[in-house]
Order: C-alpha cells, then structure tokens, then sequence
C-alpha cells in the first residue's frame, strides 16, 4: 500500500461545499494517509482546526498574500498562538502574489510579519509566490529563512534555475498536476534535475484537481520522469515531506 502525503490540499475551501470529509476518505483510500491544509483568510483558521481533528489531517495556518488586507494585530496574536498547537506542522500559505490582492508593499509587510511568526515557533513555511519571484527571492534570502525553518515552494512551474536556487536555499518544490499538463515542459525538467530530497508533492485542490488522487498520478508521473517505480517515489516524497513536518510522525 502506498503512503503519500499532499502536502497542499484546501479541504477547508468554500467550492468544496462541506464535502471536505467525502474528499479526505477518498485520500485515504488511495494511499494519501497525511495531509497539509493552508490557510487562506484569517477567519477560516477555526475551520482548518476543526478538520485536523480527522486522522492524518495537519494545519498550516496563515494569511494568504491576496488576503493581505486581512492582517491585523489581533490575526498576528492569533496565528502566533496557532502555530503553538500541536496539528500546526506550518505557516501557510504566505509570499507575494503580483496578480491579486493589495499592493506588494502591503504584501510584504505581512509576509514579513508571518515569517517571524515561523521563525519564533520554528515552523517551516509553506510559500505562494506569482510574479513576484525575484522580491519573494529577495526577502527569503535575506532573512535566511530555508537555512533556519526550511519550506515549500508550493505550485511550483517557474525555471529550472530559480528551482535550483530555492533547492540551494533550502526549500523544496511542491510538485502539482502541472506536471501531467500535455504542455508542461520547464516543471519536468526541474523534477528530472533537481536533487531527490527537493520534490515534494500537492494537489492544490480544488484549485489545480478536483480529485484527491491526482497525487497518485503526480507521483506516478514523477516516478517516470525520474526512473523510478511508483512506490520509490511514494517513499522519497513522503520521506521528504517528513524531514520538514517532523510533527507528523
Ligand atoms: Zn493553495
């Protein structure tokens, strides 16, 4: 039986319609026994909690930089006592989003503000970043924020170079249904060239699936692309995920 973990997955979203525990049982069924659920807006982090009440589920609490607005010095207190709890394996997601939301001034201050967030609790973070890639660079370098909590790059289709700076940096690449996009060709590419312990895997769903078991097909795909058989590349995935949510043991 396989063991995959979606290290991104919205079972909390609105367009799910409260069928999040229909998604997850067909998760389980199909190998993917752990599951990392981001935050969006600040007032739906009492749902995420509600969900890791299910086995395998985990939170990522965090303000989504489209949400940007939403920060306040109240949501500050309240994600710095989140992140206590002990279903919290992350921050998320949190970066720039150059497509929507306020402006990236706005963007950065509370990407800042949540990155020290990560860094008190000791919490990896995972990242969202949309053509703001050099900024987003920028401030996760300076602040050396793979070296000192490590995270994920989530979504991730941009270059094979900027795959392997973040690789240097510390993160590592959520790899998604992109990957199986009939035009899909800078994604393969990094997974074929990127060190092993980079790849980690994610649905985004709803988003980028509408079934859980995309990731079954991710990990199949990877697995092809790498040379691997599909449970090897279950178990380096997963193994990777691990290393970075040691809470989900
Ligand atoms: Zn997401």
């Amino acid at each position: 039986m396989l063991s995959l973990i979606d290290s991104h997955i919205h079972l909390d979203a609105p367009e799910l319609e409260g069928q999040g525990s229909t998604v997850l049982a067909a998760a389980h069924r199909s190998g993917i026994d752990r599951l990392v659920i981001p935050g969006v807006r600040a007032s739906g982090w009492d749902g995420l909690f509600k969900l890791t009440a299910n086995q395998g589920v985990f939170a990522a609490p965090g303000l989504h930089p489209a949400y940007a607005e939403q920060w306040s010095d109240a949501a500050a207190a309240a994600l710095g006592l989140l992140a206590q709890n002990p279903r919290s394996v992350a921050i998320g997601e949190i970066g720039l989003d150059g497509v929507c939301g306020p402006d990236l001034g706005l963007q950065e201050k509370v990407l800042r503000a949540q990155l020290q967030i990560a860094l008190d609790s000791g919490l990896p973070v995972l990242l969202h970043g949309r053509k703001a890639t050099g900024r987003l660079l920028e401030v996760l370098r300076e602040l050396a924020i793979g070296r000192q909590v490590g995270g994920i790059w989530h979504g991730f289709s941009g270059s094979l170079p900027v795959a392997q700076e973040l690789a240097r940096l510390g993160f590592k690449l959520g790899v998604g249904p992109i990957l199986l996009r009939e035009s899909a060709r800078k994604l393969p590419q990094a997974v074929v060239e990127l060190p092993a312990a980079a790849l980690v895997l994610e649905t985004d769903l709803p988003d980028m699936a509408a079934e859980p078991q995309a990731l079954v097909a991710v990990a199949q795909k990877v697995a092809e692309l790498r040379g691997w058989t599909l449970e090897e590349a279950a178990r380096v995935t997963t193994e990777n995920a691990l290393s970075l949510f040691p809470g989900m043991e």
